[in-house]
């Protein structure tokens, strides 16, 4: 029987890299082979007792259920206030619906503001996702180009430029940013936002890792620039910050009758994020005391910094400093060129010959770079980064 193609959408769409490559490094230790695998975006650490807890006592009180699709009213609620008071936003219940993970967020929120063409700008690096999202909400992705001089904060007017140029209709910001840990300063947030509404933008705002932030460093949400609530899109949870990657749960917040669409789109695509996963994430909307949060971020900066001087003391690999989330994004072009290999050749190598996982930059279009995640042990990094220093040698 002759094949039937499948939809232009769905040829648009490529596997998510960050997941292809963790999957294949398990499937290597699967084999007997021992990687070192510094690829994936995940904590190591294991959900927090309060949130597990409350998993369980879901199942054990049979609240195992449909819920309304934009989530229970008290987890709305929960959200909103959650936001308000962790991140400063203004958000009532009804501005908020619960979603299965940020990553659907994006998806509902594009979706409901993008269609048929409209260009949404990418300032890279960013998470590869967001091309095949933006694909998926049959809206077409923008890079702009990465600014590694600019410790990777764009200005508003290489901002506005490229809005212009692409006659564009929205832009996904990510700060704390995956791969480039990069966290604005406030006025650099009022720089970006301002040309995003003087260009007439949406502006998504991804901020899963808002609370993973070192140095001293704070976060400031998009959403808070003043004239902005109207036009900001935010999505958060407890994916990193809770180490709930497995619960699939977030939040999508923003405009009332943007969230309302959202809402529809995931009544009719999905139905509710998990009813567990609702009655879990509470553990992290009410948590009192962030003691254990603290601690994750202790283990975290800990990493961080002994990856920054551990990678810096490699020959042709450079290192700026992270300032949030889990990755270190190393410049790794001098060794490119002089192995005469590209990011991905340099990756596939350093996995099947030194046996260590890494993500290579070009899909987070920042080519000639490979992120490396410190969410793992330091036995695992030591083990990691000696490898990468033997094979470069
Ligand atoms: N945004 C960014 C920037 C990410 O790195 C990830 C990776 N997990 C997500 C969103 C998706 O998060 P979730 O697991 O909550 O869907
Ligand atoms: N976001 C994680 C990463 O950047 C992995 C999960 C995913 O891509 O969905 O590695």
């Amino acid at each position: 029987m002759s094949e039937i193609p499948l939809s232009a959408r769905a040829r648009a769409i490529t596997d998510s890299i960050t997941l292809a490559i963790t999957a294949r490094a398990q499937t290597m230790k699967a084999q007997g082979v021992d990687v070192v695998s510094l690829a994936a975006g995940e904590p190591d650490f294991a959900s927090p007792d309060a949130v597990r807890e409350a998993g369980i006592k879901a199942i054990r009180d049979g609240q195992t259920r449909y819920t309304a699709a934009t989530g229970m009213p008290d987890v709305r609620a929960a959200g909103a206030s959650w936001l308000s008071r962790v991140f400063g936003l203004n958000y009532a219940a009804g501005d908020v619906i619960v979603t299965a993970g940020a990553k659907p967020a994006l998806m509902l929120g594009l979706m409901a503001i993008c269609g048929d063409g409209d260009r949404v700008l990418l300032p890279a690096p960013f998470w590869p996702s967001y091309v095949d999202i933006v694909k998926l909400a049959l809206g077409v992705p923008v890079i702009v180009p990465a600014v590694p001089e600019q410790d990777f904060v764009h200005a508003g007017a290489q901002i506005v430029r490229a809005a212009r140029d692409a006659k564009a209709k929205g832009i996904v910001l990510n700060y704390p940013n995956n791969p480039s840990g990069a966290v604005p300063t406030r006025a650099q947030v009022e720089e970006l936002v301002a040309a995003a509404l003087e260009a007439g933008l949406w502006i998504v705002s991804d901020e899963i890792y808002a609370r993973l932030i070192y140095d001293g460093r704070e976060h400031f949400s998009p959403a808070r620039c003043s004239g902005a609530a109207e036009r900001v899109l935010v999505v958060n949870g407890g994916t990193k910050s809770h180490s709930m990657t497995g619960w699939r749960i977030g939040f999508l917040a923003g405009p009332r009758h943007v969230v309302d669409a959202a809402g529809r789109i995931q009544s009719q695509a999905i139905g509710n994020a998990c009813t567990i996963s609702q009655r879990a994430v509470l553990a992290v909307c009410n948590e009192s005391d962030d003691a254990e949060l603290r601690a994750r971020l202790r283990a975290f900066d800990e990493r961080r910094r002994w990856v920054v001087q551990a990678v810096n003391q490699i020959p042709g690999l450079t290192l700026a400093t992270p300032h949030g989330a889990f990755y270190a994004l190393i410049d790794a072009r001098p060794v490119c060129r002089r192995l005469g290999y590209d990011d991905v050749e340099l990756a596939e190598r350093l996995l099947s010959d030194a046996k260590v996982a890494l993500i290579p930059g070009g899909p987070f279009a920042i080519p000639g770079f490979i992120r490396l995640s410190y969410a793992a042990s330091m036995k695992e990094l030591e083990e990691g980064v000696r490898r990468i220093a033997a094979f470069l040698s």
